[in-house]
């Protein structure tokens, strides 16, 4: 059997998803560019389309064992990339700014690895999952998933860190978070006569000041606001309708839920009291990604074993990740492997995946999967 695929493979095929990036839900090269990549490293099982453009290659031990899932994410973003690097976006509005092509990079490189190495027990799924950034993916590829894995695993980059050190934390990981959208409606006027209207304009300011009184970053519970419009842009008119989005986050799905019905109860009672018709309705919910013990202890011990710095973390992420559908249903956790300390920040238009870490992400799924197949 030939070596595993080299790092300058790994590299190019990085290069070539990061030039050709998908928004959520529409991965389709990148789908069809990774199938070419995986059929030629033979897995025993090859699934396509599955919850969208998602792809899991099965890996069979010779005899039966526990089944370990290892989800990578696949879509990119609609941020336009201004870099004169020679693998830059070739579609404008749309780039991996959050580094999944450096993910799925990595998870080429570990089905190449089982391809010449299968696991002596047991399955492993290698899941390249779509829609991340929307909070989607992973529930539709969870109603799809014909296996219940024993554990599950997956990784993310992450700026701010040392280059190649490794993040992670037994509990809440990352936080939940979900959208709220409220519809307020009064009436609009000729703007000679607001008072013949009824404007929602005090209501939104109004809004707007509670979200920033009630949000507490010591806590993690926070509602920022993403997004507000009133009326049209008319100077002939006072507005009669509105739209405020929110994005509210807290540390554990419940208290998520608890504090979504106090938002929503607050402006609820600010709409009646401005006489408004209100209509509130959620979007792109994340549960909370809360790591086991066990996992995570694969995760602190293969670190080790590598000699990777370990970087623990005192409280969760105040992002979310939609890997938290995964530690909802199964055992699993999530670690981070560090950018680099001086790295842009996640989402930003200069952010491009350290390639080196490749190899990095490569030998800790790898151990990680030694230690949690083990009978
Ligand atoms: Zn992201
Ligand atoms: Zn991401």
């Amino acid at each position: 059997m030939k070596n595993a695929v080299g790092k300058k493979q790994l590299i190019e095929l990085r290069h070539k998803l990061h030039k050709q990036p998908e928004l959520s839900g529409n991965e389709e090269k990148t789908a069809e560019t990774l199938i070419v990549f995986l059929k030629k490293q033979h897995p025993d099982l090859l699934v396509t389309a599955m919850g969208g453009h998602g792809i899991l290659a099965v890996y069979k031990g010779e005899t039966p064992g526990r089944t370990v899932l290892l989800r990578c994410d696949m879509d990119a973003l609609p941020i336009n990339e201004i870099s004169k690097l020679e693998h830059r976006s070739t579609i404008s509005g749309v780039s991996h700014k959050c580094g999944h092509d450096g993910h799925m990079a990595i998870m080429c490189g570990v089905a190449s690895k089982l391809a010449r190495n299968r696991p002596l027990h047991g399955t492993v799924l290698l899941l390249f999952q779509p829609a991340e950034e929307t909070g989607q993916g992973a529930a539709r590829i969870i109603e799809k998933l014909k296996y219940s894995p024993d554990q599950c695993f997956a990784l993310h980059n992450l700026p701010g860190f040392q280059l190649g050190s490794v993040i992670t934390k037994a509990g809440p990981f990352a936080e939940a978070s979900k959208g709220l959208i409220v519809k307020l409606t009064g009436e609009s006027s000729h703007a000679a006569e607001p008072q013949c209207g009824n404007s929602p304009a005090a209501a939104v300011a109004s809004i707007i000041l509670y979200l920033e009184r009630i949000s507490d970053n010591s806590t993690g519970t926070i509602a920022t606001l993403v997004h507000a419009r009133i009326g049209e842009v008319a100077f002939g008119t006072s507005p009669g309708d509105a739209t405020v989005m929110i994005t509210l986050r807290a540390t554990h799905t419940k208290e998520l839920d608890f504090f979504s019905h106090r938002v929503s109860e607050q402006i609820i009672k600010t709409a009646a009291e401005e006489h408004l018709m209100c209509n509130l309705s959620w979007a792109q919910e994340f549960p909370a990604t809360i790591n086991a013990e066990l996992p995570n202890s694969f995760i602190r011990e293969s670190a080790n074993y590598l000699g990777y710095q370990m970087i623990p973390l005192t409280r969760p992420f105040l992002w979310s990740e939609d890997f938290g559908h995964f530690t909802d249903e199964f055992s699993g956790a999530m670690f981070g492997i560090g950018s680099g300390i001086n790295a842009k920040p996640l989402h930003s238009r200069n952010y491009d995946f350290p390639d080196s870490l490749i190899p990095v992400g490569i030998s800790m799924f790898i151990e990680i999967l030694e230690r949690s197949l083990k009978l």
